[in-house]
């Protein structure tokens, strides 16, 4: 595994938090992260607006309920990652297009296919 010389900030524990969500990074794509500050956006574009705070805190803060209550990194702070050019979430992109390539789909409809439904609970 890659161990990087030193720490970037904002410092994300990508593993502790499950990895780049290749889900959340995909509907993060379609926010509009307004840069309020340093590393501090408001995010738009979902069922809410929410405020992110990549960097007066040990981790990145959001105030949806996605980030507060799963402790996930959610698509908001994803989206304002993305802006800041953060190295992990700009090569996960690569994993997410490699999911838009119909051979890389592999087994069955998947995420794509017929039955799912997306974004009806949670504004993830
Ligand atoms: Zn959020």
């Amino acid at each position: 595994m890659y161990t990087p010389d030193f720490l970037p900030a904002p410092a994300i524990d990508f593993a502790a938090a499950g990895g780049v969500d290749l889900d959340r990074l995909e509907r993060s794509l379609g926010l509009q992260g307004a840069r309020v500050g340093s590393g501090r956006y408001l995010v738009t574009g979902g069922a809410q607006e929410h405020w992110v705070d990549l960097y007066t805190a040990r981790i990145p803060r959001c105030d949806c309920g996605d980030h507060l209550w799963r402790e996930r990194i959610c698509k908001h702070i994803l989206a304002a990652l993305l802006r800041e050019g953060h190295e992990q979430v700009v090569r996960a992109l690569g994993s997410l297009a490699d999911r838009w390539r119909p051979a890389a789909r592999g087994a069955g409809p998947g995420a794509y296919g017929p039955g799912r439904v997306r974004g009806v609970m949670t504004d993830r």
